[in-house]
């Protein structure tokens, strides 16, 4: 089997075990009773519209019906992709499929690249009495292996170690033909939890952090040049002291060392050298990042006073230098972006000055739009007149957007529904690429849910954020869905009724723990759920540890509000947050500031004691007051 059609000898033939079409209609409907009997609740909501393109038996009553077949000249993705397809098959029947090279005998899954569909597309189709997968020259092949797995045959992975498989020892496919190819090229749920490579293969994202090897189709790689790198390209120590005209000069006619003059042409020139040197030693890169040091310095040289006056942005005088080093790259790396921030002091488009076409433009949703108002959609944010005014001019946006309370990991945020109409506006101004920056120092408010239907959303945007919500609750949280799917309304609850103090919160997206919305009434009815989450629970030691970790949030909130906010005893509400947050590892309930340690000694010291002693003290202390009096009192009168 090569690249051209498949021989039919080689492959075709009917087998003489196949089964008739009614007896295969009804085990791939015994398949799904079996597969999910016990939660009627739990939907498929991937699953893929339109009509079967055939029909295959894989496995039937525990022996191989069928097998797998790479073309002669498979690449490493296609033996990847075939190899991890046999593992997912075994894990549901017991059975291992053969995989085959060039032909084989009988009804088969064929697999191959077809560079047609890029890098990430993927087709499901049938050719004869086969199905066939194809997929882009990268992740393709994967993409098509985990969309069968997911959308039809309902299989799930939200998290490294909750995997939903059915299990049965007859497998019948009968998936939906379609052909897709997602528009995100980059997609990026920032969370820590998302970096796990195994996690983001399986999810389809191609996040710089998760480290999906090339052999398995790669990730979107920065090499060593994720963001603010203009202290890498020109280190300060060694040019500042010789060539301070390199660096930003102030106001006042002196350098500093904060930022680069972009407009130097020996700047660019080291810049390039740079650059070819990292592209050398990483041949897999896709994008680097020419952007500026993290703070608001811009250079007042007369060069760079004069361009930014005239072009009306400072983004004109970094274009010129990311510019000159896409123009220097591009014929040798042609497959190699370059992408810059267009962020706080950068992100207006200039008058004239353009983007290369191997250039990407960063927008940051910060201070125009989720940075003040995080439960607001962009489309209605100050961000909606920037994103549209550059993808006017340029088609290769890339999205950072901001999804967590930076100084509150733990804080409840009830915004799926703003990351999903963010995503969606993205999507149709041109977004090439989406980083959702959530809680990437570990773990943050409900993130494994939150990854999970991010994932999804930025591979298909059309999907219905609901319905993904639900499949993630009531696959990873089982017999204890009900309360968890009840703490989802709580939130949205909280969204309605405090509509306008969410608008604009104080602190913005740092939104302080004594917000308005954070009422005592809350985080009494999510104790409620919680306790009836941790009941329904019982017996089962890892999903008591699902249900205790989505417990993390308001256990945070309680520490951080103090003695007062909750019935509850402070001092166990204290030690709960603790025995918990160990578990699950947690450093950093912010992203700067106090680490876990020391919020955790300060919350002790809250504690004075549990009300129930307080009160057996207040007590005694009375009593014996009053026993004094008593006594001085007898005492005077055996005086008297
Ligand atoms: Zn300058």
């Amino acid at each position: 089997m090569n690249d051209k059609t498949p021989p039919q000898t080689a492959i075709a033939g009917r087998s003489p075990r196949r089964l008739s079409l009614k007896r295969t209609l009804g085990i791939s409907l015994l398949i799904s009773l079996i597969g999910f009997p016990a939660r009627a609740e739990w939907r498929n909501s991937l699953k893929p519209a339109g009509n079967p393109c055939g029909q295959l038996v894989l496995v039937n009553d525990g022996k191989p019906m069928s097998g797998i077949v790479c073309p002669d000249n498979a690449t490493p993705q296609d033996r990847a992709a075939a190899t991890e397809l046999q593992k997912w098959i075994r894990e549901i029947t017991g059975v291992t499929l053969d995989i085959n090279y060039g032909g084989a005998r009988g009804n088969l899954i064929l697999m191959r690249t077809d560079p047609a569909l890029g890098d990430g597309g993927y087709t499901i189709t049938n050719l004869y009495s086969h199905i066939r997968l194809t997929g882009g020259t990268h992740r393709g092949m994967m993409n098509a292996v985990y969309a069968l797995l997911e959308e039809d045959m309902g299989c799930r992975f939200y998290t490294p170690d909750s995997i939903r498989i059915p299990r049965t020892n007859t497998l019948v496919i009968s998936p939906v033909g379609r052909r897709y190819t997602p528009q995100l090229r980059l997609r990026d749920p920032f969370y820590h939890c998302a970096f796990d490579a195994d996690w983001s293969l399986r999810n389809r994202t191609s996040a710089p952090h998760a480290a999906v090897p090339e052999v398995s189709g790669g990730h979107m790689d920065y090499a060593n040049m994720f963001v603010h790198t203009a202290e890498q390209l020109v280190p300060p120590d060694k040019y500042f002291a010789k060539y301070s005209d390199y660096f930003a000069q102030l106001t006042n006619g002196t350098r500093t060392a904060r930022q680069l003059c972009p407009t130097h042409p020996e700047v660019a020139a080291i810049a390039i050298d740079y650059v070819r040197q990292v592209l050398q030693k990483n041949p897999d890169t896709e994008l680097i990042s020419i952007s500026k040091n993290d703070n608001t310095t811009v250079c007042h040289c007369e060069r760079c006073s004069k361009l930014r006056t005239e072009e009306g942005s400072d983004m004109a005088n970094q274009l010129v230098l990311v510019n000159r080093v896409a123009e220097a790259i591009e014929s040798d790396y042609p497959k190699v972006t370059i992408d810059t921030l267009a962020y706080l002091e950068t992100i207006r488009v200039p008058k004239t000055i353009r983007p290369r076409k191997n250039v990407a433009i960063r927008l940051c949703n910060d201070n125009v739009g989720a940075w003040r108002q995080p439960f607001t959609p962009a489309a209605q944010c100050d961000v909606a007149r920037l994103v549209k005014a550059w993808s006017e001019v340029h088609n290769r946006i890339y999205i950072w957007d901001y999804n967590v309370n930076f100084s509150h990991y733990l804080a409840p945020m009830p915004n799926l529904d703003i990351i999903a109409s963010n995503i969606r506006f993205w999507v149709t101004n041109h977004a090439e690429g989406v980083m959702l920056q959530g809680g990437y120092q570990g773990p943050a408010e409900r993130d494994e849910l939150k990854s999970w239907v991010a994932s999804k959303l930025l591979w298909n945007p059309a999907l219905d954020e609901k319905a993904l919500t639900k499949d993630f609750i009531w696959g990873h949280y089982g017999k204890a869905a009900q309360p968890l799917e009840d703490y989802e309304k709580l939130l949205e609850q909280m969204r309605s009724q405090f509509a306008t103090e969410m608008d604009k919160p104080a602190g913005g997206i740092h939104y302080h723990m004594d917000a308005p919305f954070l009422t005592r009434e809350f985080a009494m009815r999510a104790a409620e759920l919680f306790a009836k989450a941790r009941a329904l629970a019982e017996g089962d030691p890892q999903l008591i540890r699902r249900v205790d970790r989505a417990r993390l949030p308001l256990l945070y909130l309680q520490c951080a509000r103090g003695p007062g906010f909750t019935d509850a005893n402070y001092g166990s509400v204290v030690k709960e947050f603790e025995r918990i947050a160990r578990i699950e590892n947690v450093r950093h309930l912010a992203e700067h500031g106090q680490g876990f340690e020391e919020k955790l000694e300060h919350y002790r010291k809250q504690d004075t004691g549990p009300k129930r002693l307080r009160y057996a003290l207040f007590a005694v202390a009375a009593a014996a007051g009053l026993g004094i009096g008593l006594f001085r009192r007898s005492r005077n009168k055996t005086a008297l």
